[in-house]
């Protein structure tokens, strides 16, 4: 995903599909369901999946409502690997059984995310750690992909504390944490109180992994500060949201923009949608955004991001190792010598050798 990433800025890097609205579930705070509508019918899937495919999607991510209510999941997983994009979906979880996910294994799945909101059930949300951690144990057991336990901070949320104890839990399993930001209508963030913002750096301490742009990502940092981002917003462009419909909306919180069929969707599309402002853009919470735009970012001027990145977690954590991974990109491009400096360069040339 990276190589093809850094190869071409004319193709997709993340499209994030619905298969159906409906949700088991009723979070007060979310926008993104309903309570009867049917599932997308599998054929139709199917050729949105091969549309994303033509387009060079790298990332196809299954969303909802709730994505594991299509009866033929593991079928749209398939395809979307045979398109040759990285599959992935997002899921409250409630649906997982040991069958579920072995099923998920054969079909390809790389990687699952589950948001859990709190550690008891409350009239906000029942995606909560008692409520799943059977499930979250069969998935340690069986998964073989990868699992990624999203711990969510908010006004919404009332014990923000909860957030620290799922993100140990998910650790404890194995599995990578994130923190998740609670948007309103727009996307947008109410700033984030004392305590919250305690928890927030407290989870940040739990990770010690490998390159990992979750816990690498600056964007979060400022918003949860209530500070804007400076940033181009690349939604309709590397970044897509397919809604039920087949419509390409710029992300989950700006759907009608710009409304366009799938199915006719181009390459003069993407780099038209893709290149426009969007003012929601300094205080965007939607993290799949941002992560596409720091792939960019890097992209276009590897040296100066991959600086940064390692500065700002520097910073935050003076004792902290870089990965390994991070330690071979910070060899070809920062470091001063010639033939490293040379490396780099042919390095640089290989990955924009087919940009367009
Ligand atoms: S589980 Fe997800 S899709 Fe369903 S209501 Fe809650 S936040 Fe919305
Ligand atoms: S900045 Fe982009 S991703 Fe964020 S809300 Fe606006 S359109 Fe969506």
């Amino acid at each position: 995903m990276f190589a093809r990433a850094m190869a071409s800025a004319s193709h997709p890097v993340t499209a994030q599909i619905v298969p159906i609205r409906r949700c088991n579930l009723a979070c007060t705070y979310c926008n993104e369901y309903d309570k009867e509508s049917a599932p997308v019918a599998t054929g139709e899937m199917l050729r949105r999946i091969d549309k994303l495919g033509e387009l060079g999607t790298s990332i196809i991510t299954f969303s909802g409502g709730e994505p594991t209510l299509h009866p033929d999941l593991d079928v749209l997983i398939r395809r979307a690997r045979t398109r040759g994009a990285i599959a992935t979906i997002i899921t409250n979880g409630y649906l997982l059984t040991p069958e579920r996910i072995r099923r998920f294994n054969a079909a390809g799945l790389d990687y699952l995310q589950i948001s859990i909101d709190n550690v008891e059930p409350d009239e906000v949300s029942k995606k909560s750690l008692k409520v799943l951690d059977r499930k979250l144990e069969w998935l340690a057991e069986h998964a073989e992909f990868e699992v990624t336990i999203n711990s969510v901070l908010g006004s919404e949320i009332r014990r923000p504390e909860d957030a620290y104890e799922i993100a140990t839990r998910s650790r404890q399993l194995g599995f990578h944490s994130t923190v998740g930001l609670l948007h309103d209508g727009s996307g947008q963030l109410k700033p984030l109180d004392r305590l919250q913002f305690s928890v927030y750096d407290r989870i940040f301490g739990l990770e010690s992994g490998l390159f990992s742009f979750a816990h690498l990502d600056a964007f979060q940092r400022n918003i949860t500060r209530a500070q804007p981002n400076r940033w181009h917003c690349p939604a309709g462009g590397r970044f897509l949201y397919i809604c039920e419909d087949g419509l390409v909306h710029y992300c989950s919180q700006q759907r009608g923009h710009p409304g366009i069929p799938l199915e006719r969707y181009g390459v003069e599309d993407l780099a038209r949608e893709g290149a426009k402002t969007k003012g929601c853009a300094p205080f965007c919470t939607i993290s799949c955004a941002h992560q596409t735009a720091m792939l960019d970012d890097f992209r276009t001027k590897p040296r100066e991001t991959l600086a940064g990145i390692v500065a700002r977690r520097k910073q935050r954590d003076p004792n902290w190792r870089t990965p390994a991974a991070v330690r071979a990109l910070e060899w070809m491009f920062l470091r001063d010598s010639r033939a490293r400096r040379v490396f780099g360069a042919m390095a640089l040339k290989v990955l924009r050798a087919k940009r367009s």
